[in-house]
């Protein structure tokens, strides 16, 4: 089963094990039936310009580039590519495919899980998206792919817990980055390493911030489900 909410926080380990795979690139198209997996970052000096606007209910996801080969010219001075030199999709390729039987009408958008790079392998889950269209950009005098994936209100299908109240939107990565460092990557309540989840002391359903610190905390599947066991 899986079991994850937006805003759990996660190892590198503990994210390959959720999806039963060795996660070696960012853009990972159908890892499972009918569901992708993107990992993002916005901290400074990642490698991709990705986004997120409208409060977290959209993701600007930027593609990615040709693999670095020896000798090769900087795959950062190169248009990101469709096609691979033997003519197979690239990943790229193969969600610009899916936003087009999208518009098609042949196929429902796709679903993509979206993980954002809190620090060197940790990372912090926002949440399922649809994917819904994609366009080029000029970026530095060549091509990128810009994909947007907008935030999924479809609840079926998807294991969730019941716990599942307040975190429809994304925490900014300022505000995350500055939590994680406040707390000390640990649950605030007693300490646990593992399990964690950045928690809006305020439910955001009850008018609470994402984007304040002071209003976000981190704690352990425990303490986070005896929290909400109390309010509800
Ligand atoms: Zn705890």
């Amino acid at each position: 089963m899986f079991s994850i909410e937006p805003g759990d926080i996660v190892s590198y380990l503990e994210m390959c094990s959720l999806f039963n795979a060795s996660l070696q690139r960012g853009m990972n198209f159908h890892l499972r039936p009918a569901e992708s997996l993107v990992l993002m970052s916005l901290r400074p000096g990642a490698p991709y310009a990705d986004r997120i606007e409208e409060g977290g209910r959209v993701i600007i996801y930027e593609g990615h580039d040709v693999p670095r080969r020896d000798g090769g010219s900087d795959p950062k001075s190169i248009d990101q590519q469709e096609f691979s030199g033997t003519g197979k999709l690239t990943q790229n390729g193969l969600f610009v495919d899916a936003v087009r039987r999208y518009k098609l009408g042949r196929d429902p958008a796709e679903n993509v899980r979206v993980f954002e790079k809190i620090k060197d392998g940790i990372w912090s889950y926002n949440g399922l998206f649809r994917l819904v269209d994609v366009w080029r950009e000029t970026s530095e005098r060549r091509q990128v792919f810009k994909f947007k994936f907008v935030v999924s209100e479809e609840r079926a299908g998807v294991a969730e817990t019941t716990i599942s109240i307040d975190h429809n939107r994304v925490i900014p990565a300022a505000v995350k980055q500055e939590v994680w460092k406040r707390d000390k990557g640990v649950c605030v309540k007693c300490g646990a390493k593992e399990n964690l989840h950045f928690d809006h002391i305020i439910p955001y359903s009850q008018g609470g911030s994402s984007k304040d610190a002071k209003n976000i905390q981190i704690l352990c599947l425990r303490h986070n489900l005896q929290k909400h066991n109390n309010i509800e």
